[in-house]
C-alpha cells in the first residue's frame, strides 16, 4: 500500500535535486530573504486527506523548500556553529537513511551497532580514554551532557536512578563558567538538581573559568551544609570559543571528589589538531565528555557524542533490565542511553571518518583556527571596530566603537554575502564570525575584511 510506483525514478529525480543544491551552495545569499509570514503562504496547507505522485512533492521541494532554505554549506556561512557538513558525511548520511536502522539492540541492527562501538572507540581513542571508557552517539551535545550527569548523577548516589534525589541528606551543587551553554542549564533542571543548584563561577580576561572564584564557591558550599558534586568545564564556548584550564579543574575535582564533565561540543572537535590538543590538555581526566561530530568532525545534523571515561556508570544509570554491569557483556545501546528507537549516527561519522581519515580533518581544524586568529590579528588594526578576546578555537567576537547599532548594521549591510550572527559578550553587544568551514577561502576572509574596513570608513565621511 505505501509503496510508491516508480522509485527508482524519484530517487534519480531527488538525487538530482540535491546535486544542484550541493554543486550551486556557496552562490548567493546564506540566508533566504523570506520572512515568516511568506513561508506560510507558500507552505501551510490543510492536512491531504488523498494523496499525489511522488513526483509532484519532489518538484514542491525543489521549488519551494530548497530555495527557502539557509545554505548552512555556503562557504560564506560564518555564523552559529553548525558547521558545513563534509561531502563524505553527507554520502554517508544518505547511506544510513538507505537502509534506516534501529540499533537499540545488535539485531536491530547489528553492523550498525558494532560500528558505533568502533566509531565509540576511536573517539575514546582521541581523547585519551582507555578501553573501560565507553559511550553512545545521540542527538547532539544538548543530550550528550545530559546522558552524561544523568551517569555522573548514579555514580555519585548509588540507586538514586531508582529512588530519586529527593531524600539526599545534603543537596547536589554543580559548578560551570558564567560563559558555558544553556544545554548545562536544561541538564540540570530535567535531572533534578534544580537550575539554583547550577553556580556560573566568575571568569577571567580569556573567559575560562576562574579557579579561585570556582574553589571559594566550593567552599562556601560545603559551610552551607551543601555537597559539591560535579564540574562542568567548557571546552569551547559557543560564544568566544574559549577553553577552560581541564587540567586544573581535574585537580580541583579531585581535590573535592568530584565529577568533572566537559562540554566539548563545539570545540572537543580540537581534539583532532595539535594546538587544540595543547588547549584540551588534561582532557583525558574528565569523567566524561560530550563532543559533536555534527560540530567540528563536519558531520550532518543530528550527530552527538557521548564519552564516559568509566562505561559502567552509563550503564548503570541506563540500563533497562536488573543485570548487574559487566564489561564482557556485549553492549546494547538501549541499556546506555535515553533512547531506545533510534537511527544510527555512528554509519555518518563512520563514514566520513574514513573517507577523510584523521589528518585530513585535523588540517581543516588547524586551518580553521588558523584562519579564526588572522581574522582576529587583522580586526586589531582596524580603527573603529574592537577585538573583544583573543580565539583560542574558531570564535571570534568584536564589536564597532558604537556597539548594537553599527554591529546590527553591519550585519545587514552584508547580509547578501555574509552571514554572521550578533551575540552579547559579558553584556557587550557584537558580531561574532565563526570560522569552523571547511569551504571558507582566505580570500574570503579577506573580503570579510575588507568589508569591515570599508563600513568603518563609510561611518568617517
Ligand atoms: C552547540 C553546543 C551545545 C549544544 O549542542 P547541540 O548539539 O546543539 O545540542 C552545548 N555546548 C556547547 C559549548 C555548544 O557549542
Amino acid at each position: 500500500m505505501l509503496k510508491v510506483e516508480r522509485f527508482d525514478e524519484y530517487l534519480d529525480q531527488l538525487f538530482d535535486v540535491i546535486k544542484e543544491y550541493q554543486r550551486d551552495i556557496s552562490v548567493g545569499r546564506v540566508v533566504p530573504k523570506a520572512s515568516r509570514h511568506d513561508m506560510e503562504k507558500l507552505l501551510f496547507e490543510d492536512v491531504p486527506m488523498q494523496g499525489s505522485d511522488a513526483a509532484h512533492i519532489i518538484d514542491e521541494f525543489r521549488e519551494k523548500v530548497v530555495p527557502n532554505s539557509t545554505k548552512v554549506g555556503s562557504s560564506r556561512f560564518l555564523s552559529w556553529i553548525i558547521t558545513s557538513p563534509s561531502q563524505a558525511g553527507i554520502l554517508g548520511e544518505i547511506a544510513n537513511i538507505g537502509i534506516s536502522q534501529a540499533p537499540f539492540n545488535f539485531k536491530a541492527g547489528p553492523a550498525a551497532t558494532v560500528i558505533e562501538e568502533m566509531v565509540i572507540g576511536w573517539m575514546g581513542q582521541l581523547f585519551g580514554y582507555s578501553k573501560k571508557s565507553g559511550g553512545i552517539l545521540v542527538s547532539g551535545g544538548s543530550v550528550s551532557t545530559l546522558t552524561a550527569l544523568g551517569a555522573a548523577r548514579e555514580a555519585f548516589l548509588p540507586g538514586s536512578t531508582q529512588n530519586g534525589i529527593q531524600n539526599v541528606s545534603k543537596p547536589l551543587t554543580l559548578y560551570t563558567s558564567k560563559k558555558a551553554h544553556s544545554s548545562i542549564d536544561k541538564a540540570v533542571g530535567v535531572l533534578g538538581f534544580g537550575k539554583n543548584m547550577l553556580r556560573k563561577v566568575n571568569v577571567d580576561e580569556f573567559f575560562k573559568i576562574d579557579i579561585n572564584s570556582l574553589e571559594k564557591d566550593i567552599k562556601n558550599d560545603i559551610k552551607q551544609g551543601l555537597k559539591p558534586f560535579c564540574i562542568i568545564a567548557q571546552a569551547g564556548t559557543s560564544l568566544s570559543g574559549a577553553v577552560d584550564d581541564i587540567d586544573a579543574l581535574s585537580n580541583v575535582a579531585k581535590k573535592y571528589g568530584m565529577w568533572l564533565h566537559v562540554d566539548g561540543a563545539y570545540g572537543g572537535g580540537a581534539i583532532l589538531s595539535k594546538r587544540g590538543r595543547e588547549i584540551l590538555n588534561g582532557i583525558e581526566k574528565a569523567d566524561s565528555i560530550s563532543v559533536d561530530p555534527h560540530k567540528w568532525f563536519f558531520v550532518p545534523t543530528e550527530a552527538g557524542c557521548v564519552l564516559v571515561k568509566d562505561k559502567r556508570h552509563l550503564y548503570n544509570a541506563y540500563r533497562t533490565g536488573i543485570a548487574e554491569f559487566d564489561d564482557n557483556a556485549p553492549i546494547n545501546y538501549l541499556d546506555y542511553g535515553i533512547q531506545s528507537t533510534r537511527t544510527s549516527r555512528a554509519i555518518k561519522t563512520w563514514f566520513a571518518i574514513k573517507t577523510y581519515g584523521i589528518k585530513k580533518l585535523s588540517q581543516v581544524v588547524d586551518s580553521n583556527i588558523e584562519m579564526a586568529s588572522y581574522f582576529a590579528k587583522e580586526i586589531e588594526n582596524i580603527d573603529g571596530v574592537r577585538l573583544l578576546h583573543k580565539p583560542q578555537t574558531s570564535a571570534v567576537c568584536f564589536a564597532f566603537d558604537e556597539g548594537l547599532i553599527r554591529n546590527e548594521a553591519f550585519l545587514m549591510e552584508i547580509e547578501e554575502e555574509f552571514f554572521l550572527s550578533p551575540a552579547n559578550l559579558m553584556g557587550e553587544h557584537c558580531v561574532r564570525a565563526c570560522f569552523s568551514n571547511y569551504r571558507t577561502s582566505i580570500e574570503e576572509v579577506d573580503l570579510l575584511l575588507s568589508k569591515i574596513k570599508s563600513f568603518v570608513e563609510m561611518e568617517l565621511k
